[in-house]
């Protein structure tokens, strides 16, 4: 399609495999630098929503591992379950898609696997510095490779090179806006997330079943949407916020189940239950935030995913979130392409600028949503704990509408066929 044009994508994470999967189908050229290898061995789960299904759907994208998770369990106490929501199997009844889980790695490997031509993937290459000019930007990788491309995409996660590479251009120009691009998060919670073995013949959770469970400065969800399996996280608070980089040992992590583990995450087990049959876990800092300065540098470089939007993890929308980044920049370039195939700067900004304005919004409610979901989870007001007894009475079909006004928002890709006739996604 674009004679000439070719995107340079840094980051080979469920962004930069989107864009690759979109590109593709696009008629985009393109060349994705990744850090690491493709789809490693890292990360525990990763939660897929409706919003993500449809697009994966248009791309021809197929995870057959994982089953739709339909209930959703409430507990308290010793194992005390005060409320089953229905809100999950409503949705699903009414758009014909459900929300799952399965592993990370797996999910990364089929975006690989759907891509043709996987030349375009370069893996264990990371970007490491970039110039710009008024007809393209020219990348400088870890293999001391040079690559030149017509713009360059930071699809590099919530340590961004390329944004800390922009931070630091703008030093003297913008020093306020260069220290917010240096570092925009705040962490006020740790998670220990995990997969644990789930009984075959007596499983301690049914398969298509979430459990969430509220203490006071403790929380977290387990579920089992692979057969066999179960992923659970336990969300703690820090003391008090900091915006550094915290990096946790095993013995930390020992620390936290000695503390919690007699909480219970289901009628019947505990976090100790889950940690003796574990397979793998590991605690993490949860940061959150978003980018408030622009999105691109007034040129050439525009960035995406956690790049500059970071949820916390627990309400599982943080890729759901960057696939629809994905659509609206996609969007906005196939539609450029096609009218100039040879874009100038200023219209690609203006691409980018409008790529942004459609996403920020939805991006900043996923933030906010997940930060509040992460007080409520761990209980931390005494009106948080009011409004968990109120969820007693709050009819499934409130908590089913929330949800599909959220989803009625998301964007497909507008160049390819909408899935088929019952996808009423944004009907
Ligand atoms: C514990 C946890 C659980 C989560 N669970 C869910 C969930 O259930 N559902 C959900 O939707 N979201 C979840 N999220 C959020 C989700 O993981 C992120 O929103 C998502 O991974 C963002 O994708 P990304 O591609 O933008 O960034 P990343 O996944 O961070 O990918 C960035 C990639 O860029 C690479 N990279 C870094 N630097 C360079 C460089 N200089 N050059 C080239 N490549 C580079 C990295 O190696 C990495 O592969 C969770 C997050 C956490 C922490």
């Amino acid at each position: 399609m674009a004679n000439g044009f070719r995107a340079i994508i840094a980051g080979g994470g469920i962004s930069g495999l989107t864009l690759a999967n979109a590109f593709e189908k696009a008629g985009i050229d393109y060349i994705l630098l990744e850090k690491r290898d493709i789809a490693p061995d890292m990360g525990i789960a990763v939660s897929i929503f409706p919003n993500s299904g449809v697009v994966h759907q248009q791309l021809g994208i197929t995870t057959d591992l994982p089953v739709p998770i339909l209930r959703h369990k409430h507990f308290i106490g010793k194992g005390h379950m005060f409320r089953e929501t229905q809100e999950l199997s409503i949705v699903s009844d009414t758009i014909h898609r459900s929300m799952t889980a399965m592993p990370r790695n797996y999910y990364l490997d089929r975006l690989y696997e759907n891509i043709a031509d996987k030349s375009k993937i370069r893996s264990r290459n990371g970007v490491e510095s970039y110039t710009e000019t008024e007809d393209g930007v020219t990348v400088v990788t870890e293999r001391g490779e040079t690559i030149t491309g017509s713009i360059l995409i930071g699809a590099d996660g919530a340590h961004s090179m390329i944004r800390s590479l922009l931070a630091e251009s703008l030093e003297k120009t913008d020093p306020e806006r260069s220290k917010e691009l240096a570092n925009p998060w705040v962490t006020k919670y740790k998670v220990v997330v995990g997969a644990s073995r789930n009984g075959q013949s007596k499983p301690l959770i049914d398969l298509g079943t979430a459990n969430s469970c509220y203490y006071k400065r403790v929380g977290g969800t387990c579920l089992s949407s692979v057969p066999g399996i179960i992923y659970w996280t336990m969300n703690i608070p820090l003391e008090k916020p900091t915006k550094d980089r915290l990096r946790f040992n095993r013995a930390d992590l020992e620390a936290e189940i000695a503390k919690h583990g007699h909480l219970h995450m289901g009628t019947s087990f505990t976090y100790q239950d889950l940690w003796d049959n574990q397979i793998a876990t590991e605690m993490v800092q949860v940061e959150e935030g978003i980018v408030r300065s622009r999105w691109n540098d007034g040129g050439r470089v525009v960035l995406i995913g956690d790049a500059v939007q970071k949820a916390t993890p627990n309400l599982g929308m943080g890729g759901n979130s960057a696939v629809e980044a994905v659509c609206h920049l996609t969007n906005g370039l196939v539609a450029l392409l096609k009218a100039s195939p040879n874009p100038s700067t200023t219209q690609l900004v203006e691409v980018f600028d409008q790529y942004e304005a459609k996403h920020r919004p939805r991006g900043d409610l996923v933030v906010t949503l997940g930060s509040y979901a992460m007080q409520f989870d761990t209980q931390e007001t005494w009106w948080l704990r009011l409004f968990r007894m109120l969820l007693r009475w709050i009819p499934d079909i409130v908590l089913a509408r929330a949800f599909l006004a959220y989803l009625s928002g998301a964007p497909r890709l507008d160049f390819l066929p909408s899935p088929d006739a019952t996808d009423k996604l944004t009907n």
